[in-house]
């Protein structure tokens, strides 16, 4: 169980702050997708969640821990970015299987765990490939299936289609929908895509110069934008 809290969270880098004092309260299973535009803190406020950043003030709460305190393996996130970051002399099984060896897991748990998640993407085919014999779309699935191996308490997703072309971001909009049907975990999800934002979150938070202008679920801040902003970004067709 883990539900996600962040309290008056800021970040700087030297001079400049990114994150100007986020509030958030995220609920066990909930999916959260964070909108704004380029350089508004997203990438950083997800960093900041995953305790790969350190928040200069604030505190992130994770199942009610605090991140920070928490070593890397134990902080129950694992996280996907837009660019794969798949090993290249690894096939899509090794690459799976990587993290779990890493943390001494035993084979046949790691065999159990790499299949599970090969089925659940549709993937079971490509176990054998090495990254530059997949298209873009088998890749992206081979780094969601190396977060879900892990069996994190929270996902967290950096723009994970917007490599991928238009009808395959559609594709893979359904496979996230299911797969957050299927494992009920917490997911926090940073796109740019509207359509993406309307049709998987429970509640999007809009971001603008690294403070939330806006949380709501979908209808509400479609129909109840609290500014320009806001309507700008959920209103505006692309
Ligand atoms: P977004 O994901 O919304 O596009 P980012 O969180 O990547 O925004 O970046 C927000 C701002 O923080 C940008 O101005 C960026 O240049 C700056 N920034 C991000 N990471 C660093 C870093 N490690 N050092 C210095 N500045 C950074
Ligand atoms: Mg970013």
């Amino acid at each position: 169980m883990a539900d996600v809290r962040l309290i008056d969270v800021k970040k700087a880098f030297g001079a400049v702050e990114v994150l100007k004092g986020v509030d958030l309260e995220i609920a066990d299973g909930e999916f959260v997708v964070f909108v704004g535009p380029s350089g508004c803190g997203k990438s950083t406020l997800l960093r900041t969640i995953a305790g790969l950043e350190e928040a200069t003030t604030g505190d992130v709460w994770i199942g009610g821990r605090r991140v920070n305190a928490l070593s890397p393996s134990d902080r129950g996130v694992a996280m996907v970015f837009q660019s794969y970051a798949l090993y290249p002399h690894m096939t899509a099984y090794e690459n799976m299987a990587f993290g779990l060896k890493l943390a001494k897991t035993d084979k046949g748990e790691i065999d159990r765990r790499v299949r599970a998640a090969a089925e659940a993407l549709s993937i079971t085919d490509y176990l054998d490939r090495k990254p530059k014999a997949m298209s873009g779309g088998q890749r992206q699935r081979v780094a969601i299936g190396r977060a879900i191996v892990r069996e994190p308490q929270v996902f967290l997703f950096d723009e994970p289609l917007s490599n991928l072309d238009a009808a395959l971001r559609v594709r893979m909009r359904y496979e996230f929908a299911r797969l957050h049907g299927e494992l009920k975990t917490t997911m926090i999800y940073v796109t740019h895509d509207q359509v993406e934002a309307m049709t998987l979150a429970d509640r999007i938070v809009v971001l603008n110069g690294g403070r939330i202008e806006q949380v709501g679920a979908p209808m509400a801040l479609y129909q109840h934008p609290a500014n320009l902003f806001v309507a700008g970004f959920i209103g505006s067709p692309k």
